[in-house]
């Protein structure tokens, strides 16, 4: 098997892919790596194809995808695997060095009790695996720890028990410690080039060539900015705010985002389509805002309550639902409660009150 077959779900990446792929089928991978690179461009798909593999039996480096091993890992369920990615812009020391759940008391000796401590990346990744390939911890835009958060780490860097296997990405290497980056072995994945983003497109089928051309080019090398900016998608995304504006019913609005990435979707990936998405309804909530004021608070589309200010809220709604997702706080849970902020300010128009 050519060493550049490696991970063949991930595009791009050639050397980095062959690099992993041949340490991985040596045994040699480090305890500790980093992956570093701009947002979109598959760090966190690399990351967990390297889990996936340093758990699985058979040992091929992105796992065979077949056995139980697997399995339990596409499943979100496998008990050797921690991903620490919780939402919101920082990762807790507590995620990291354990501590007090929220509201929770420190339990007694052995007492159980129901979820009052969290274990932390620390003590988890300390006790004896489940299975025989020991355990995975991976720590999703690692620059999120503070500096206390990231010192917590450091013994578990340097010595990690067992046979485990750390794995962190973000965005630049720089936003972390030296003292952290020095425990690491770092890899620098850069954006795709155009060429490899436009083939992924083309491969993936339904896009006219001159589409994908274009939107490679504008996508920075991400193949979720890529997506997220074809004309079609954005047409959809246009389409879907219009609707739901206008009172139009449908299934759970975040599905219909997401519909068009399939199972296989990225954090990054869904990112990009809810920007899309809260910027399409931005502008339409502002030109139904500017038709109501100027015909006087009266138009086809009848918010509850005084329009104007029914329309101000949803502007408002949007723009910190567009900030919230620069700062990492998961997009499907910012649609969803647009959605519901949709629900609040709108119902379906009613001519005769128009007329
Ligand atoms: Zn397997």
């Amino acid at each position: 098997v050519p060493s550049s077959a490696s991970f063949p779900d991930i595009a791009g990446h050639a050397d980095a892919r062959a690099f992993l792929g041949r340490l991985a089928r040596e045994g040699r991978l480090p305890h500790a790596l980093l992956l570093a690179g701009p947002e979109g461009i598959g760090k966190s798909l690399l990351a967990r194809a390297l889990a996936r593999g340093k758990l699985c039996p058979a040992e091929s480096p992105e796992g065979c995808g077949s056995c139980a091993s697997c399995r339990a890992f596409e499943a979100g369920g496998h008990s050797d695997f921690l991903l620490l990615d919780p939402p919101g812009p920082t990762i807790p020391i507590a995620a990291i060095r354990g501590g007090e759940a929220e509201g929770g008391e420190r339990g007694k000796g052995e007492s159980p009790g129901p979820s009052v401590r969290l274990p932390g990346l620390v003590e988890w990744i300390g006790r004896k695996a489940s299975g025989p390939r020991g355990k995975c911890a991976f720590v999703r835009d690692a620059e999120r720890m503070n500096v206390f958060a990231q010192n917590a780490l450091l013994k578990t860097l340097e010595e990690p028990p067992g046979d485990s296997l750390l794995l962190l990405t973000a965005t630049s290497a720089g936003a972390l410690l030296e003292t952290v980056l020095s425990r690491c072995l770092c890899l620098r994945l850069r954006p795709l080039p155009v060429e490899e983003v436009e083939r992924f497109l083309l491969a993936r089928g339904g896009i006219a060539a001159a589409d994908a051309r274009s939107a490679a080019r504008v996508s920075e090398g991400s193949i979720g900015e890529a997506l997220a900016c074809l004309p079609g998608e954005a047409r959809r995304m246009r389409d879907l705010a219009e609707g739901r504006l206008a009172g139009e019913a449908g299934g759970p609005l975040r599905e219909e985002v997401f519909g068009s990435l399939g199972g296989k979707s990225t954090a990054a990936d869904r990112r990009a389509l809810a920007r899309t998405f809260l910027r399409s309804a931005g502008l339409a909530v502002r030109e139904r805002w500017r038709a109501v004021v100027a015909a006087g608070g009266e138009g086809s589309y009848v918010p509850r309550g005084d329009p104007t200010q029914s329309l101000e809220d949803l502007l408002a709604s949007t723009a910190r639902a567009l900030r919230d997702l620069e700062a990492n706080v998961e997009p499907g849970l910012l649609i969803d409660l647009f959605a519901i902020d949709v629900a609040r300010a709108c119902r379906p128009s009613h001519p005769s009150a128009t007329a």
